[in-house]
């Protein structure tokens, strides 16, 4: 259900609207718009009895949503969600473009400082490499867990980027709150309803991908959860989903993202590292998202990639990242869109 205030509604009728719906034993999610606030409702104990806030002060109109998914939905807020990052100028959802680029791993302080400092000079606003690594075998690298935090954070400190890596439980998520500026929840775990609700009480926003066979409705409603735990910054993640298809890793379903942006005013970037498998297809495949219309995009790059404990197939050389940077600058142009710059070239001391 959604509670639509009058255009001129004073702060103190939507509060008053928020306690109201509190005190009926909901949970209210007042979304402010350029026009109006609209007050989400959720809860799982039935409809709200419609006439209680209709009657209320500042209420244009109570309406129910007819769609599974609420407050990810534009019914509920009709522009996009914008990200910031404060004290870097680097967002999420706006027309810039946000490059998000780094190893699948954290392997070793070397290792990661030599990727950063190359894609940081591309102009990748954000650095990506995993702490802990979902593996399929258990017999592979998993990660370094708190020492791969740490390394991180000293990335952001010299180089400005803004740090995202992947959670994989509720000890690791309070880890990666704490360092990191992005939590990611991987493929894996896009359906791991616990960690969801863990990570909707998060801090800081949270990168979500999409299941390897996740429906466009069972994504959004796994963003629904982070959502209504209050944790309204989410961006959500194309990686490929699998199909017969046996080219690529996985499939890259590039018509995910026109279809996410009818329904929803979340962002959403494409991975086209995990979403082809493949080095020589993530160039073309990053174009084609841009061109498509992705808020972002999500590469993984390696300084030796053929020594990568992890994803090394798939990780592009730093020169690759230089051209698919330039590749991708050209595209954005075509459709209004740039890489931003700001805050990305100078070092910055972060938080
Ligand atoms: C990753 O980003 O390294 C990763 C494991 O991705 P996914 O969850 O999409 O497989
Ligand atoms: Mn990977």
């Amino acid at each position: 259900m959604l509670v639509v205030m009058k255009a001129h509604a004073t702060e103190e009728q939507v509060r008053g609207v928020c306690e109201k719906i509190e005190k009926l034993g909901y949970r209210a999610h007042p979304m402010p718009g350029a026009t109006r606030t609209a007050i989400g409702i959720t809860g799982n104990k039935g409809e709200v009895e419609q006439g209680t806030l209709e009657e209320m002060p500042g209420v244009q109109e109570v309406i129910q949503v007819s769609k599974p998914y609420k407050l990810v939905s534009r019914d509920v807020k009709e522009e996009n969600t914008l990200i910031r990052f404060p004290g870097s100028g680097a967002t999420i959802g706006g027309m810039g473009l946000a490059i998000v680029a780094g190893p699948c791993a954290i392997e070793s302080r070397e290792q990661a400082f030599a990727v950063a400092a190359r894609v940081h000079r591309a102009g990748a606003q954000f650095f990506r490499g995993g702490a802990y690594k979902p593996r399929t075998s258990p017999y592979s690298f998993q990660g370094l867990g708190e020492e791969a935090l740490q390394i991180l954070s000293e990335i952001r400190q010299q180089f400005g980027m803004r740090i995202i890596t992947e959670a994989i439980d509720h000890d690791s998520l309070d880890l990666v709150d704490e360092y990191a500026d992005v939590i990611q929840i991987g493929a894996r775990n896009m359906q791991n309803f616990s960690l969801l609700k863990h990570a909707g009480r998060a801090k800081k926003p949270v990168l979500l991908k999409r299941g390897m066979s996740a429906t466009l409705e069972e994504f959004l409603m796994a963003a629904e959860y982070i959502l209504s735990e209050g944790n309204y910054n989410v961006i959500l993640c194309e990686r490929g989903v699998r199909t017969f298809a046996d080219h690529t890793r996985n499939t890259l379903d590039l018509s995910v993202v026109p279809a996410v942006q009818r329904l929803s005013h979340l962002p959403i970037l494409v991975d086209p590292s995990h979403g082809t498998g493949k080095r020589n297809k993530v160039t073309p495949l990053s174009r084609a998202a841009v061109a498509v219309g992705a808020d972002g995009l999500l590469v993984e790059v390696h300084n030796k990639p053929d020594e990568a404990l992890s994803d090394g197939p798939q990780s592009l050389f730093p020169d690759q990242f230089d051209e698919l940077m330039k590749q991708v600058r050209q595209i954005a142009a075509v459709v209004g869109r740039s890489v931003p710059e700001i805050g990305v070239r100078e070092t910055v001391a972060a938080k």
